[in-house]
């Protein structure tokens, strides 16, 4: 039996994979299979559009399962239409391979046809090449006009409020690039692995968020482009910063703040509320199970200060930087 060649392998592992939940999606007017995908835009939004690359050997392991691949390579850019409030329309990969092995790709696009399940946005196209092991996914969303999250509104006084928990797939990573062996190890793999973009939280701070982000270089990064972007400053307590007991657990005190602060791929968001909305983004996360947690709070002075829990400022460290 011959290999089966490039077209026969996308149409076995994007088109039909994909074509069923393309069909039942609304907004999709034409899945993969012509030169383009077509998408409504709901009468009144606006499309809201963002590409990420995870490149092998850079963003993960060369050696990562397939699978778990697919899924996180889709929750990382879902995770920016989340931040924006966005509610997902779908999305086109450009997958760039060395060879393309057909049990690869069939556990790759399993992993992605679970996560667009989940997060309920279809594949509407893509492209497909050779070279060294990179993967773009370009999302595509809706919001109503004018009613996006931003990372220019914040303003002075405001409180500083994060989704979840801080620090695990920065862990992760000690175990996957540096072996460490952790206790509680696939609690920490799975969040690495299977990040959960809060699109319902980003959807449910439209009209009460002043300025939000997903924290994905660290969070003393990404709060860093809120306060660029709104030009203003803030003030953390690095002891309010909400860590899962498996971190604690496993770290010294002073590693679990640092990787809390410093550590990325979380993909929570950090967003800014003014004082009198508090109490509905606190119920807002009883409504989604989801915990909600101040911070800081937003000043005039630009920079970041952080101070530990008796009140002494300590230095933030940086984040990720790529370049
Ligand atoms: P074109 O030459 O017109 O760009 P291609 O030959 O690259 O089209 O792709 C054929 C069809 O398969 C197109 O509809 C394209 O969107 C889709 N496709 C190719 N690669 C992928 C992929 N990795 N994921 C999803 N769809 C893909
Ligand atoms: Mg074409």
């Amino acid at each position: 039996m011959s290999r089966p060649g490039e077209f026969e392998l996308i149409n076995r592992y994007f088109l039909e994979v994909f074509r069923q939940q393309a069909d039942e999606t609304t907004g999709v007017r034409l899945g993969i299979g012509d030169d383009c995908g077509i998408l409504a835009v709901p009468a009144g939004e606006n499309l809201l559009v963002s590409v990420d690359t995870l490149n092998g050997g850079v963003h993960f392991p060369e050696c990562s399962p397939p699978e778990l691949l697919g899924r996180r390579a889709l929750a990382v850019s879902v995770s920016d239409l989340a931040a924006m409030g966005a509610s997902p329309l779908g999305f086109t990969l450009a997958l760039c391979a060395p060879d393309l092995r057909e049990d690869w790709l069939q556990d790759f696009s399993a992993g992605l046809a679970k996560a667009a399940k989940e997060f309920a946005i279809p594949l509407i196209g893509g492209d497909t090449t050779r070279g060294p092991l990179s993967l773009s996914v370009q999302v595509m969303g809706s919001a109503p006009e004018g009613r996006a999250l931003l990372r220019s509104g914040a303003k002075p006084g405001d409180v500083i409020m994060v989704s979840g928990s801080l620090g695990d797939a920065r862990a992760a990573l000690d175990h996957l690039l540096d072996h460490i062996a952790l206790p509680d190890q696939g609690h920490f793999l799975s969040r690495y692995w299977l990040p959960q973009p809060r699109l319902a939280l980003g959807q449910a701070l439209r009209g009460v968020a002043t300025a939000a982000i997903d924290v994905s270089d660290g969070l003393a990064a990404d709060l860093g482009h809120i306060l660029k972007a709104s030009g203003i400053g803030a003030s953390i307590d690095i002891s309010a910063l909400p860590v899962s007991k498996e971190l604690r657990d496993a770290y010294a005190p002073e590693v679990v703040s640092g990787y809390a602060l410093a550590g990325g791929d979380d993909y929570e968001l950090v967003f800014t509320v003014p004082p009198a909305k508090v109490g509905q983004v606190v119920a807002l996360s009883a409504q989604l199970g989801l915990a909600l947690t101040a911070i800081g709070h937003i000043e005039a002075n630009p920079g970041l200060r952080c101070f530990d829990k008796d009140g002494a400022q300590v230095t933030p460290p940086a984040g990720y930087q790529h370049f």
